[in-house]
């Protein structure tokens, strides 16, 4: 309540327009994450590293539009790109093939060499969606087994074991598939088989004994994009996907040009059938992209006339064929070109945020064990968490249960009157745009409300 009271007191125009808002929109959010109690903080203004609230407070960014804002707030090369593409194109969107598609594909299949075909989506969401399609379309098998704990978007298949509670979820082996959402029909949790992540030997299990339904293995390499899969675990689970005729999804919209250019798949040095991006790449607009095997990518080859003409080669003879896929704004010459100054950027930058991610983590250990509170800082390449937690290994979402939530929600509050942004108990995303003038200051704010508020 003391924390509630000091946030109200700083944040007073925030608390009116949520009242407002809450008349025009559920919640007052468009969004069901961006809500907190007592009421989320309404910005107005967003530069560098740096936003700016309704009541005039300033914060560093550490949540950067849930890890999109890679170059920061308004990065004058992307305001740039946005002009020149207008100026030169002289339209927003052509609807019909034009060169940037081409363009960004190959910079994408640099940095990506396993996706050796691509389709442009309108966001993450939409890209894993595909992403199942192709898999159904080319094993012809009809579920898909994804991990406990990892996020893939807001549709209807995917919103299953996400955030489940523990005392209902079954054994950490064989955890049960729980639906999340109201409007998800209960049917969904047969097409929806559930992994623990980091035990190789109980996916292996389970994806034996449903072999021979299961069209492919998704997950977040990084779940979350704090917490790795574990190497052993990782080259084993592609061995296992691989003998068994099941396809695996890196879901890199998180993680992609954020654990390093080439994602997390240029860590571990695996190669995905299938690979879905987003975030990063649109630099603040939205975007998804999902590419793998050209084998696998070609299932969604529109039908040419030499298909009809002769089957017995192409084995296509209608759209049926064919894997449907559309969206207007599919590969959106703005946002591509956008996309194309992120890339520049990191770059020229990417060693750099790296390293001041690193200088920040251990920073926050540092004070952290001097305050004598157990935790980590968990994460890798640009993203962390701070996880207050007595174990030494964090290695998935049943483990995560068990930090203190609490606890780390009151230093979040206290973070906030310091002017340090994220959503309470979110993760800590680096921008280009966060040097060591904002790194010093964050240290120091963690240390005042160490040491002098707790
Ligand atoms: N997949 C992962 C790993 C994500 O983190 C997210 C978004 O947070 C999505 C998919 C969905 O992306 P979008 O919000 O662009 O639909």
């Amino acid at each position: 309540n003391k924390l509630n009271t000091e946030f109200e007191k700083k944040t007073p125009t925030s608390k009116r327009l949520m009242e407002d808002a809450k008349k025009v929109m559920p919640g007052g959010v468009t969004a069901n994450i961006k809500s907190f109690d007592p009421y989320p903080v309404v910005m107005k203004k967003g530069s560098g590293a740096y936003l700016t609230d309704v009541d005039d407070n300033q914060y560093i960014d550490y949540l950067l539009s849930y890890g999109s804002l890679m170059l920061g707030h308004g990065h004058p090369n992307i305001i740039q790109a946005i002009q020149e593409q207008l100026e030169n194109n002289g339209t927003f969107l052509f609807g019909t093939p034009h060169a940037l598609e081409v363009e960004m594909g190959k910079r994408i299949q640099k940095y990506y060499p396993s996706m050796e075909m691509i389709r442009y989506t309108n966001s993450g969401t939409e890209a894993t969606l595909l992403a199942i399609r192709m898999a159904y379309a080319y094993t012809e098998k009809y579920k898909i087994a994804k991990f406990e704990g990892h996020y893939h978007g807001g549709y209807n298949q995917v919103l299953i074991s996400v955030n489940p509670p523990v005392a209902e979820a079954g054994s950490s082996d064989a955890p049960k598939a729980i639906v999340e959402s109201k409007g998800v029909e209960p049917s969904q949790v047969e097409n929806t088989i559930i992994l623990p992540f980091n035990n190789l030997d109980a996916c292996a299990d389970i994806l034996k004994k449903n072999q021979h339904e299961i069209a492919a293995v998704m997950l977040e390499p990084v779940q979350a994009g704090f917490i790795p899969g574990e190497e052993e675990f990782m080259k084993g689970l592609r061995e296992i996907t691989e003998d068994l005729g099941i396809l695996l999804i890196f879901d890199e919209v998180k993680t992609g040009f954020r654990m390093g250019i080439g994602g997390a798949q240029s860590l571990y040095h695996i190669k995905p059938d299938i690979t879905t991006l987003g975030k990063v790449i649109g630099g603040g607009f939205p975007i998804g992209i999902i590419g793998g095997k050209k084998e696998i990518m070609m299932v969604s080859a529109p039908l040419t006339a030499s298909d009809v003409f002769d089957q017995s080669t192409s084995g296509k003879s209608s759209a049926k064929d064919v894997l449907f896929h559309s969206g207007t704004y599919n590969g959106h010459p703005t946002i591509l070109s956008v996309g194309m100054a992120v890339l520049d950027v990191l770059e020229q930058e990417m060693d750099q945020v790296l390293s001041r991610t690193e200088q920040l983590k251990e920073g926050i250990l540092q004070l952290f064990a001097t305050r004598g509170i157990s935790m980590q800082t968990i994460g890798v390449g640009s993203i962390f968490n701070i996880v207050i937690t007595e174990k030494k290994h964090v290695h998935n979402y049943r483990d995560l249960q068990q930090c203190n939530f609490s606890l780390r929600k009151e230093i979040d509050f206290h973070l906030l009157a310091e002017g340090i942004y994220t959503k309470p108990l979110n993760r800590y995303s680096l921008s280009t745009a966060h040097g060591q003038k904002e790194i010093d200051y964050t240290l120091e704010a963690f240390e005042r409300v160490l040491f002098k508020k707790m």
